[in-house]
């Protein structure tokens, strides 16, 4: 194989499997957002910055001619996945979509689930005085208005939106641990998580420490994949699929 897959990337998922492929001798270019200030970056050839919606993604995908393209990016990044829908039906090149199990609610669990990250605000307003947002930076105003709950806000670039009134701001990266997250959610007498659920072991470890420490979380869940759309939920199952394309 010599044309290249394209992989839409900015997890974990996505280097992994572009780690895969270049060690079976499978071309990749690598494709990030360029939102984080220091990605990790993946092996092989790495091309970073939006394309210019469906009609630029489109175009990359004619002048490129990747033999498949796989959108292994953040469960939540709606509009890129819409978008390699619609470029890749535009353009004949095969999609599949990579991710990663979600969380499920164990024995323990306090979890109100909310369909997205309004009414997760909503909720929060409602219930909870001390929270820790960990909903990422793109995600933080919409919390804005809620000034009867302080806030504990991680994040791993500082957010530009407009934030809560009153609230602290932890600038980290995961993996995290349970003991560290449980330290926090004492530190700061949490009384609420709020999350998306992302899936993945990189950022478990809170949803343990608020069932050991019996706190609810809020449970913001996952936007649909655009209709039609192949999806896989391993590295080695989208390596399996590039495969059976050769
Ligand atoms: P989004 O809302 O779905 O996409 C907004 C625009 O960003 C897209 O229309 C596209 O611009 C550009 N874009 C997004 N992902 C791209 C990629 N992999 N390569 C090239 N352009 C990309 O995306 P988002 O939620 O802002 O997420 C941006 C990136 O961060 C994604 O790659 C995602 O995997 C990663 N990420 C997101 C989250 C999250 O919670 N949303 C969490 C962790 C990591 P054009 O229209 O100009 O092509």
């Amino acid at each position: 194989m010599t044309d290249p897959v394209l992989i839409l990337g900015g997890t974990g998922e996505a280097r992994a499997l572009a780690r895969r492929l270049v060690d079976t001798d499978v071309p990749v270019v690598s494709s990030l957002a360029g939102r984080v200030r220091d990605p990790a970056l993946p092996v092989g050839e790495v091309r970073i910055g939006g394309f210019g919606g469906v009609a630029g993604l489109t175009g990359w995908l004619a002048e490129h001619r990747p033999v498949a393209v796989v959108d292994a990016t953040h469960p939540f990044a709606q509009q890129i996945s819409r978008n390699a829908a619609a470029a890749t039906a535009d353009a004949g090149v095969p999609l599949l979509a990579l991710r990663r199990p979600e969380w499920r609610r164990e024995p323990g669990d306090d979890w109100i689930d909310v369909a997205d990250i309004h009414a997760a605000a909503a909720e929060v307003g409602r219930r909870s005085r001390r929270a820790f947002l960990t909903t990422g930076r793109q995600d933080v105003g919409a919390f804005a208005a809620q000034a009867d709950t302080w806030f504990l806000i991680r994040v791993v670039d500082p957010p530009t939106a407009e934030l809560p009134p009153r609230h602290e701001l932890l600038r980290s990266r995961g993996p995290y641990d349970v003991a560290g997250e449980r330290e926090l959610i004492d530190r700061y007498r949490i009384d609420h998580l709020v999350t998306k659920n992302s899936g993945g072991s990189m950022t478990s470890a809170k949803l343990t420490a608020a069932r050991d420490a019996g706190v609810p979380v809020v449970m913001v869940r996952r936007p649909a994949l655009p209709e039609g759309v192949t999806s896989v939920d391993s590295v080695a199952a989208a390596a399996d699929w590039i495969d059976q394309l050769r």
